[in-house]
């Protein structure tokens, strides 16, 4: 059976971890555009939902690489806000933006909002995009409520503020290990990994029918 490589738009460490992680059971080679020498490639991510910036990040790399790409965008939609900072998460604050000033600001944004009106959904986004550039989406939800203050020591972005619903505790104070089992990521990974086992399974059925 042929082995399917997955590039992966992203540099960034844990996400590559992560995402080796939840498909180590799979015949595929998960790669980050880092290992390809490609670290030079950074988009522009100004499409209008996270379906478009998720594609264009994909898309910006599809032509340099062999196998399957794929991309992740994420956004943290506050209802009170009508769905602030949402697409713009990651330059909430501004050009300069830091996790801590866009915590600030939504902090800023929120004041005096009592906890019933503080919910809020991460949505994450992946892009696949197949070798013969087909392209598919997947997308995983989480819900909460945005905190008061900054609760808990781990994690990144959001995450001190986002007290997920079924737990009364933020990401940071619950951890990577319980995060990454119920992040809006996971469940968007957890949808990738079936499409690719599905498609793993037809390249089976494919061999077994050739012979
Ligand atoms: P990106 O699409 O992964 O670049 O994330 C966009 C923005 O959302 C950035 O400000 C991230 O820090 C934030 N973000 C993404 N995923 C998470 C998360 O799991 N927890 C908290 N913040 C996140």
């Amino acid at each position: 059976m042929k082995k399917r490589t997955l590039v992966l738009s992203t540099g960034n460490i844990n996400k590559v971890k992560e995402i080796r992680d939840i498909l180590k059971d799979l015949p595929i080679d998960v790669v980050s555009k880092d290992e390809l020498g490609l670290k030079e490639i950074d988009v522009i991510e100004d499409g209008e939902t996270l379906e478009e910036n998720a594609i264009k990040k994909a898309k910006a790399i599809k032509d340099r690489v062999q196998g399957m790409v794929m991309a992740d965008d994420t956004g943290l939609f506050v209802d009170y806000l009508n769905g602030e900072p949402g697409i713009k998460s990651a330059r909430y604050s501004g050009p300069d933006a830091t996790d801590e000033k866009n915590i600030q600001k939504l902090l800023k944004a929120l004041e005096g909002v009592p906890m019933d009106k503080r919910t809020a959904t991460f949505k994450t986004v992946i892009a696949l995009i197949m070798e013969d550039g087909e392209v598919l989406t997947v997308t995983g939800e989480c819900k909460g409520k945005i905190a008061f203050k900054k609760r808990g020591q781990s994690g990144f972005g959001y995450d001190p503020l986002f007290i997920v619903d079924g737990y009364d505790k933020t990401f940071a104070e619950l951890g990577n290990n319980i995060k990454n089992n119920i992040s809006h990521r996971a469940r968007a990974l957890e949808k990738l990994r079936i499409v690719l086992t599905n498609i793993i399974e037809d390249d089976i059925d494919e061999d077994s029918s050739c012979q």
